[in-house]
């Protein structure tokens, strides 16, 4: 029997509630398995951790993590601390640390979930958006003067590296040509940001000339915005740089029905490390403690994490259970405009995942 060291950290907000949600599904998954099992060791770094230590994490906390099969994160946020302290110190630290270079969305219209797009069915939004994740606009290259006078002076610089943009390219083109469209589209903006971006734009056809297979195009972000509402059927695999990515694969998530489905993975292609796993909704205050949130982008990001395992039957399983579920509208959470809870709908899935294997066994 494989066995699988599984590192969770639900980090703050409501990741406090999906990922215990998470790690449920995973022990139902296993506990129906002749296979595999998980070791699972829990994390709790954060917001709170900041408060009684100054950090998000320790500083081995990278070392804790290294010898771990995969990560499943849920948030970095506190209304109390600043979004950069809590980005950099946690979850930036660990994208970084272990050069997770591809940042891997997928984006789909899940039975019985609306999209706000009129004339548009399940068939004609099925994306994957590969997002650059190590360098670019986030590079944290750059610096502020003067704070506070009337000088004060601030930078952000994009960097970008021909060895980082190449191996992302590579990963999207095959990505792309692992999917059945074979097609590639390349987000740009080479017509106003002329250094980085033009060399983004050659290496796109350098690496292009390595998969004739696969299909591909060259798109402006802005252009892209108003392609995805008007024309989603004519886009399938997708690759941008850190920041462009960001914002584009919030509005898949929006037009896919809710920013509570969606789920990513911090890929490290090479496997020298291990990759992380989360939904891509961020610590949700608003609504935390509750019972209200949607535990969906989790259980996709467990979909995703079990592939990543080569576990792919059991992945196959759990996305047929979450499908199973999202049909039925009674199992909808309110930012599906239902009102049902995250406990309810983690037991409905963890109840279809056990329901086959019960059976086969
Ligand atoms: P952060 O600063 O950590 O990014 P945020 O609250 O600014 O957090 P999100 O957490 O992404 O941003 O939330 C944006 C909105 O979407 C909130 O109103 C939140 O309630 C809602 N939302 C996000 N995730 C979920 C979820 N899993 N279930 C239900 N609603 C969600």
């Amino acid at each position: 029997m494989k066995r699988y060291r599984i590192a969770t950290v639900p980090g703050d907000g409501i990741g406090k509630e999906v990922i215990p949600a998470g790690r449920r599904l995973l022990e139902t998954l296993a506990a129906g398995s002749r296979s595999f099992a998980f070791d699972f060791e829990d994390f709790d770094w954060g917001g709170d951790y900041y408060r009684r230590f100054g950090v998000m994490m320790p500083d081995n906390g990278l070392d804790e993590l290294r010898d771990m099969d995969a990560i499943l994160f849920g948030s970095a946020g506190d209304p109390d601390i600043p979004d950069h302290i809590t980005l950099w110190g946690l979850r930036l630290k660990i994208c970084q640390g272990f050069d997770q270079y591809a940042n891997v969305r997928p984006t789909r219209i899940l039975p019985g979930i609306d999209t706000p797009l009129k004339r548009c069915g399940p068939k004609d939004l099925d994306w994957v958006i590969v997002r650059e994740n190590t360098e670019g606009e986030y590079a944290g290259v750059g610096g502020r003067v003067h704070q506070g006078q009337p000088i004060e002076a601030a930078t952000d610089v994009s960097m970008m590296t021909r060895v980082g943009v190449e191996r992302v390219l590579r990963y999207a083109f095959e990505l792309a040509r692992s999917r059945p469209r074979r097609q590639l589209t390349v987000v740009t903006k080479s017509n106003a940001q002329r250094h980085a971006m033009v060399m983004w734009d050659e290496i796109a056809h350098e690496v292009a000339a390595e998969f004739p297979d696969v299909r591909w195009d060259k798109e402006l972000v802005d252009a892209m915005t108003a392609r995805m509402v008007n024309r989603p059927a004519s886009i399938d695999t997708v690759v941008a740089t850190n920041l462009h990515a960001d914002i584009l694969s919030d509005l898949a998530a929006a037009l896919a029905g809710s920013l509570g489905i969606a789920p990513t993975g911090n890929i490290d292609p090479q496997r020298r490390y291990p990759s992380m796993f989360e939904p891509i909704h961020g610590s949700a205050f608003d609504i935390m403690g509750q019972g209200l949130a949607n535990p969906i982008g989790t259980f996709w990001s467990v979909v995703m994490l079990l592939e990543h395992l080569g576990e792919a039957e059991a992945a196959a399983r759990v996305m047929s259970a979450i499908e199973q579920v999202t049909a039925n509208r009674a199992l909808h959470t309110r930012d599906l405009g239902g009102d049902a809870t995250l406990q309810q709908v983690t037991d409905a899935v963890c109840a279809a995942v056990a329901g086959p294997a019960a059976k086969a066994a």
